[in-house]
C-alpha cells in the first residue's frame, strides 16, 4: 500500500503520490474538510502550506494534553492530583513542537488561564469518575473497508468507557442540542465504525464532551445514540465523493460563513 509514511524520507514526493496516498486513507477531520472546501483540503493536505498555530487550536491541544493525562492515570488506577494535573497543564502549554502560535498581543496569558479553567472545571466536576478505570484512552485504530470500494479508515479516539465513545472539544459557545449530533456526524460516525471493526461490537452511545470557554467555564455532555445503518450509509457516500473528487481531481472553493476562520484566505484569492 502507498503512503506517506511508508514513503522514503529523502524522496521528494509528487503532488500525484500525496493525492494516491489520501486515497488509500481517510480521516474523519480529513473527510470533514473535502466536504467543506476542497480548495482548502488541498491547501492543507496536497500542498501542505505551512501556517501558524491559532491560538484557539493551541488552547485545545493544551486541554486534551491534560485529559488524556489524567485519563491515561485512571486507566492506570493511579489518579492524578489537581497540582499533577496543572503541572500537565503547564508541560502541554509550553510545548510548541508543532510550530509557532499567531497570538494577539496579550492574548497568551488569558488564554492560559482560560485553558486552565476548563481543565479544572472539568476535572472537578468529574471527580466521581477518577476511580473508574475506562475501556480504552487515546486509542489509534483503523478499519479496512476495501470491501466497500472505500479507503482504509484512520482515527484516534480520545475515551471509550462503559463501550460508550468519548470525543472532547474546546468551543467558545454552548453547543446547540438540536444540532450538535448533526454537526459532528461525520466523526461520530467514523469512530462508531472504527470501534465496531476492532471490538466486533456496537457501541453502547456515544457523548460529545463540549468544555466552553466562558467568563465561568462550562462543560456541556451531549448523549447520542449507537449509530444507524442510514449514518453508516451517509458516511460510506460522502467517502465515495471523497475518493471520486480525488480521482478527477477536483478542488474548487466553497466560499462561505467557513472562510472568515480560513488561514488560507489569500491564497484562495488567487486561485482561478
Ligand atoms: S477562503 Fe473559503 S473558499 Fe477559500 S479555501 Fe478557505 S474555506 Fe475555501
Amino acid at each position: 500500500m502507498n503512503t506517506l509514511a511508508e514513503a522514503p524520507p529523502t524522496q521528494e514526493l509528487s503532488e500525484q503520490d500525496i493525492i494516491r496516498a489520501l486515497q488509500d486513507t481517510v480521516s474523519a477531520s480529513r473527510l470533514s474538510l473535502f466536504l467543506q472546501c476542497r480548495l482548502k483540503f488541498y491547501f492543507r493536505y496536497v500542498l501542505k502550506l505551512p501556517k501558524p498555530k491559532t491560538a484557539s487550536l493551541h488552547l485545545g491541544s493544551a486541554v486534551h494534553a491534560v485529559l488524556k493525562a489524567w485519563n491515561k492515570a485512571r486507566w492506570l488506577q493511579q489518579p492524578l492530583s489537581l497540582k499533577e494535573v496543572h503541572e500537565t497543564y503547564q508541560q502541554a502549554w509550553a510545548d510548541t513542537t508543532e510550530g509557532p502560535v499567531q497570538w494577539e498581543p496579550g492574548e497568551e496569558e488569558d488564554d492560559k488561564t482560560t485553558g486552565w479553567r476548563l481543565c479544572d472545571t472539568y476535572i472537578r466536576q468529574n471527580a466521581a469518575m477518577a476511580l473508574t478505570k475506562p475501556d480504552a484512552v487515546e486509542v489509534s485504530i483503523d478499519a479496512d473497508l476495501a470491501h466497500h470500494g472505500l479507503p482504509r479508515l484512520i482515527g484516534i479516539l480520545d475515551l471509550v468507557q462503559h463501550g460508550s465513545i468519548i470525543d472532547y472539544k474546546t468551543s467558545a459557545s454552548t453547543p446547540n442540542p438540536g444540532t450538535v449530533g448533526h454537526l459532528h456526524e461525520i466523526q461520530t460516525s467514523s469512530y462508531a465504525i472504527l470501534y465496531r471493526y476492532n471490538t466486533d461490537q456496537q457501541e453502547t452511545g456515544m457523548q460529545l464532551h463540549h468544555l466552553v470557554k466562558l467568563k465561568n467555564p462550562k462543560v456541556c455532555i451531549t448523549d447520542l445514540p449507537p449509530m444507524s445503518q442510514s449514518q453508516q450509509t451517509r458516511l460510506f457516500r460522502q467517502m465515495e465523493a471523497y475518493l471520486d473528487g480525488l480521482q478527477r481531481p477536483d478542488f474548487i472553493p466553497s466560499p462561505g460563513m467557513q472562510c472568515s476562520s480560513c488561514e488560507f484566505v489569500n491564497e484562495c484569492r488567487r486561485w482561478h
